[in-house]
């Protein structure tokens, strides 16, 4: 694309916008934003506006609350579903301090930082994501319930139903606002849906992914329905992943494909696939950061939960898919759409990058199927586990010099600071299960 801040005011013109969201996110991935007049637009774009940044989760300390907006001119979108007289646009913005100096604590320049190491190496990364999500229906006060609008499962044709309706609104809006959509399904799950769209560079895929879950949350809200990219928000069946295909390209041609090697992957693939595996314990936590993400990552869900890779099997945590030449990716399983796609893309690159930088060569691949090996034979294939809870996955992550060095340290002592908070309210919680199993017994 490669929008000026004179296409941007010209399209405001053009487009009748009277509008403009500035949005950011916090650290947790939650999407912020501010509407300002479409007359501030100008000031917006000179980078002149602040805000105060205390009050945003994970940013700054009271005292030092005087942040800037720099809208990304690339991120321009009206929003279809809005009056088109007096539209309303968006624009992603970076935040800076007030010395013009770009702010560590903001998660679209961590992922920045990350990219501009990967780019000094060579490379620019392209990032596919599979994002399901689940409609329920709403009670008589629009609150939402956990009651799903269908029980149909994987590829089914609903009947005409709130649920199809709504996705094919998703998808005609996601591809008014430039997405280019490239499948979209029930998915196994009763009122589990998904919706692809093609790969681009990290930065647009981030910036896609935190549009995505907004767009499909409001157009579910318009059908009558909620939308929630909450990872298991059933138990005993299938959670909702991110499935997360990645590839490194350099000088315009995938470096993951190397059609001289029996598997046509290169060494540079290997490595990074050496280099995910090495650190996925420890950056759990990022692509998988609430506590109800680890209900997701048990056996019997079609999700990870052993560390491996297959070129062959769905049940690693790592698969590479048949497709090559162009196509040729690395497909991790375990993110979940909870994640902040900023920081879960840039600790992604960053492991990759040290296998990469440290040639770190992938055990070899498992084309069993794991779920059918017991704990002894999983020893003999050195397979470990993912971790089992939020709690486990923040002390990985502490101990991991990689993660923390990608998140830089100002991030990475917010985010364990809160997710440790997290885990202890959830531990000191009384939960139904626990009513329910002790309450008649004892
Ligand atoms: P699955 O085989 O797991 O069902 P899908 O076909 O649903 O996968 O999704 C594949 C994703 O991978 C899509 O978003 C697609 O655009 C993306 N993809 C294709 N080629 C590449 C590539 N070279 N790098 C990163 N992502 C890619
Ligand atoms: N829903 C499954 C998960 O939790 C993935 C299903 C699929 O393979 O698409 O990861
Ligand atoms: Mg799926
Ligand atoms: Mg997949």
């Amino acid at each position: 694309m490669g929008y000026t801040k004179e296409d941007v005011l010209r399209m405001c013109r053009e487009m009748d916008v009277k509008f403009i969201r500035l949005q950011f996110t916090d650290i947790f991935g939650v999407l912020k934003n501010v509407a300002i007049p479409v007359e501030q637009v100008e000031k917006a774009l000179d980078g002149e506006l602040m805000f105060d940044g205390s009050s945003i989760d994970g940013f700054v300390r009271i005292e030092e609350s005087d942040m800037y907006l720099r809208p990304d001119p690339n991120t321009f979108v009206v929003f279809p579903w809005r009056p088109q007289d007096g539209a309303v646009a968006r624009l992603i913005c970076d935040v800076y301090n007030p010395d013009g100096t770009p702010f560590i604590g903001d998660p679209r320049n961590v992922l920045k930082s990350v990219l501009a190491e990967a780019a000094e190496m060579g490379y620019t990364m392209n990032v596919g994501p599979e994002l399901e999500f689940f409609l329920f229906l709403t009670d008589s006060e629009g609150k939402p319930t956990t009651i799903t609008h269908d029980k149909a499962g994987y590829f089914d044709m609903t009947p005409i139903d709130l649920g199809e309706n709504a996705r094919r609104d998703m998808v005609l809006t996601l591809e008014q606002m430039g997405f280019e959509i490239e499948a979209s399904h029930h998915e196994v799950a009763a009122g589990q849906h998904e919706i692809d769209f093609k790969y681009s560079d990290a930065l647009d895929v981030a910036d896609k992914i935190v549009t995505f879950k907004f767009v499909v949350r409001t157009i579910a809200q318009r059908h009558g329905l909620h939308a929630t990219f909450m990872p298991k928000p059933i138990f005993g069946i299938n959670g909702s992943g991110m499935h997360t295909n990645m590839s490194l390209f350099k000088d315009g041609t995938n470096a993951f494909y190397d059609p001289s090697t029996p598997d046509q992957l290169s060494e540079t693939a290997k490595y990074y696939i050496g280099g995910l595996l090495k650190n996925v314990r420890s950056f759990a936590a990022v692509t998988n950061p609430t506590v109800n993400s680890y209900k997701r990552l048990v056996p019997g869900y079609e999700a990870p939960c052993y560390v491996a890779w297959s070129c062959r099997n769905r049940s690693p945590l790592i698969r590479i898919p048949a497709k090559r030449g162009a196509s040729t990716r690395v497909e991790l399983r375990s993110p979940d759409p909870s994640c902040n796609p900023y920081l879960a893309l840039a600790v992604c690159l960053k492991a990759g990058l040290d296998g990469i930088k440290n040639k770190i060569t992938p055990p070899a691949p498992v084309d069993e199927n794991i779920y059918h090996m017991d704990a002894a034979r999983r020893a003999e294939f050195g397979i470990a586990s993912l971790p089992s809870n939020l709690a486990e996955a923040v002390d990985e992550l502490e101990k991991n010099e990689v993660v923390k060095a990608a998140l830089g340290p100002h991030v990475a002592e917010r985010f364990v600071e809160a997710k440790r908070d997290e885990w202890d309210s959830f531990r000191i919680s009384v939960h139904p299960w626990e009513v329910d199993e002790y309450l008649v017994k004892y």
